[in-house]
């Protein structure tokens, strides 16, 4: 259900307070005059009176009228009383004559009583009565606000007689819109009943069956039953019939003038208005089609459920102080007969969507639909100025108002939807409209609003409460809209919701804060359910801490891309686990395998440094046939990898191999050298051998030659 309120429907006949005071008007006037008495002698008592009345109303939809009938039964038991009284007894003196002496008399009181008392409606026309003898009459005595008292004048009824009355008139049925409260029509009846009878009554509502009837009786009971296509509502006998009263509202289906509209997205409206009313109709009808293509527009969507959406005639009493209803399970839009506020038919339409199926608060209900008739209307939410109640506002502690309703409680009613609308209508105008669309197709469809890299978490099906539609506002609405005050909405929320969830808006603002620091520091890295799922739950402790794990992990990944970037850590597994991480612990084990990662980053990136460093000979000659290139290379796959033991396997390796370089060198050069002194010497050596060798060659030569004259060289 949803109501808007308003002021200006008045109360209808059947408020307790009036029938209390009309009724003690009635047996006042009863008490006093309903015996006349016969004798000199005023009797009080009524004991052997009777006066019994059955009451009949009986619904003519088709007259447009109540047909009424009182059957009045007044008997009389009072048997005649004979008392002594003082009298003059003129006794006879022979001597004097008569002359008069004190003494008693009886005296005979006779009783009989001759008119009978009701109440009825102000408006009934025909008014007759019959009795079964004798002379009658019926005339108007008081008059009141509903009811008037009537006097029905009767034959004496003496001691031992019996007289049988039947009362008539109609009521007919109240204009639309007029002030007369009753209602009887061919789709819908509204109307009060009391019963009659100084001694006792019963009444009985009669009605065909194809009107369905809310009861509310007061001081009494019916027991239903149904034959021949009416049924019928009966009391028992009431020794106090002045006590009872009951209201009637139903309506018969069929009854009602119906059409059917079609909103731009093809759903169905189907109007059912009053055949006796074609200025509601027409009226409806209007508004109808001049809302739903913008309420469609305004939402993004097309009205929702299947079935048609009913907006139905009602009548204004029947709302109480307010205009209009709406009911979700039904998709029935009750809208009452004064259709004198424009936006009231787009007020009661935009409930299809914001009802408690969408929001457990009431506040959000009634602030959205009053958002969505201003945005038809024109007519702004505005601030809603001093709180009238006592204490302070809280939209949360949402108010209905009663029959009973005092003029305060009503001022606080109104101050709670100027407050809700006001509330949601400042934000939808700072989100703006196609992020106010995506706001509430969120919310619609149980989506969270903190989500981040396609990761979109669902809420639970069934209503939204407050804290994700405020989640909605900021993270879908607000943020995308470069609105950079944080708090704003959940500041504007707290100045009129005094619930308990209200005391977590601290927390809130701290981690949301966090929140976006670490969406700035995480460049293109996503933000994981570790993290969504705690903020969209309102655990801020666990979202804090996943924040700042989260946080340490692209710090430490960080860290190892700039100390080693051919690693290509920042778009290595960690982002992968950060961003798949559905928890804490998840997230936690990511973030120290970044740690693993920037200390195998860091060792290998050392190693690098130290090979690339300017080299000594001696280390050069250390190093030739080394290559550390592969060990580097293995090194960085191992940092890319997060395999921290072979990262830094190979730089140790690299780093032993640098280290080892001097010392080797130097034995190499040494060895270089001995090597050379030792060539040195063989050549020295193979010169003396091969130059002695030589001389013996060239003594044997020249002997040779001495024969052949010739001389030769040898080397
Ligand atoms: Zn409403």
């Amino acid at each position: 259900m949803a109501a808007r309120s308003g002021l200006r429907h008045g109360g209808g006949s059947c408020s307790g307070s009036a029938r209390d005071r009309a009724w003690g008007g009635l047996l006042a006037a009863v008490l006093v005059s309903v015996l006349g008495l016969a004798a000199p002698i005023a009797a009080s008592a009524a004991d052997g009176l009777t006066d019994i009345a059955a009451t009949t109303y009986t619904l003519n939809p088709a007259e447009g009228r109540l047909d009424v009938a009182i059957e009045i039964t007044v008997s009389n038991a009072k048997a005649n009383t004979t008392v002594d009284v003082p009298c003059t007894k003129w006794v006879h003196d022979p001597a004097g004559g008569y002359h008069a002496v004190p003494g008693t008399c009886p005296q005979t009181t006779t009783y009989y009583v001759n008119e009978t008392f009701l109440w009825i409606e102000r408006t009934a026309t025909r008014i007759a009565v019959t009795a079964d003898r004798g002379a009658v009459s019926i005339s108007v005595g008081k008059r009141d606000t509903s009811f008037d008292e009537y006097r029905v004048g009767f034959t004496n009824v003496y001691n031992g007689g019996t007289l049988h009355l039947r009362v008539t008139y109609q009521v007919p049925g109240g204009a639309p819109r007029s002030a007369e409260p009753t209602r009887v029509g061919k789709a819908y009846a509204s109307f009060c009943v009391i019963a009659n009878g100084i001694d006792g009554g019963s009444t009985r509502v009669v009605a065909p069956t194809t009107y369905a009837m809310q009861v509310d009786p007061h001081n009494g009971a019916f027991t239903t039953t149904t034959s021949g296509g009416a049924r019928t509502w009966q009391t028992l006998l009431m020794p106090d019939a002045s006590a009872f009263w009951a209201c009637f509202t139903g309506d018969d289906p069929v009854g009602y003038l119906r059409s059917t509209l079609a909103s731009p997205a093809g759903r169905a409206i189907e109007l059912q208005a009053w055949p006796e009313d074609p200025v509601w109709n027409a009226t409806a009808k209007r508004e109808i089609s001049d809302a739903v293509g913008k309420l469609e527009k305004l939402v993004g969507r097309a009205l929702p459920g299947t079935g048609p959406i009913i907006v139905r005639e009602v009548g204004s009493d029947e709302l109480g102080a307010y205009a209009g209803t709406f009911t979700p399970s039904e998709m029935v839009a009750r809208v009452g007969e004064n259709l004198d506020q424009p936006g009231v038919v787009a007020h009661e339409l935009s409930h299809s969507w914001f009802n408690d199926a969408l929001f457990t608060a009431r506040w959000l209900s009634e602030g959205s639909a009053d958002w969505a008739e201003s945005t038809i209307t024109g007519e702004p939410c505005r601030e809603p100025g001093t709180f009238p109640g006592p204490g302070s506002p809280n939209i949360a502690d949402w108010r209905f108002a009663g029959p009973r309703a005092t003029r305060r409680d009503l001022e606080v009613i109104d101050y709670q939807y100027a407050a809700s609308c006001f509330v949601v209508s400042t934000l939808a105008g700072k989100a703006g409209p196609d992020r106010m669309r995506t706001v509430l197709a969120a919310l619609i469809d149980h989506e969270a609003a903190y989500r981040s890299g396609g990761v979109i978490l669902r809420h639970p099906d069934g209503p939204e409460d407050w804290r994700a539609w405020l989640d909605a506002i900021d993270e879908l609405g607000l943020v995308p809209a470069g609105v950079t005050d944080l708090d704003y909405a959940q500041n504007l929320v707290a100045r009129f919701d005094g619930e308990a969830g209200i005391a977590m808006l601290p927390a809130r603002s701290k981690a949301r804060t966090l929140y976006h620091r670490l969406a700035g520091e995480i460049g293109a890295w996503a933000i994981p359910e570790a993290v969504l799922r705690p903020m969209n739950d309102w655990r801020f402790d666990e979202a804090t801490a996943a924040i700042q794990t989260e946080s340490a992990a692209f710090a430490a990944v960080s860290g190892a891309a700039e100390a080693l970037p051919e690693a290509g850590a920042v778009n290595g597994p960690i982002r992968r686990l950060v961003e798949g991480a559905p928890n804490l612990a998840a997230l936690s084990s990511a973030a120290a395998k970044a740690s693993d990662q920037r200390i195998a980053a860091e060792a290998v990136a050392e190693a690098k440094g130290a090979a690339t460093a300017p080299r000594d000979p001696l280390e050069q000659v250390g190093l030739i046939g080394t290559d550390l290139d592969p060990w580097l290379a293995a090194g960085v796959a191992a940092v890319a990898s997060i395999d921290l033991a072979t990262a830094r396997a190979r730089a140790d390796q690299v780093n032993a191999a640098l280290a080892a370089a001097p010392g080797l060198g130097a034995i190499r050069l040494g060895a270089a050298l001995g090597l050379v002194l030792f060539v040195g010497l063989g050549f020295l050596l193979v010169r003396r051998r091969r130059a002695a060798a030589r001389a013996r060659a060239v003594a044997a030569l020249a002997a040779v030659a001495s024969i052949d004259g010739a001389d030769g060289t040898a080397e």
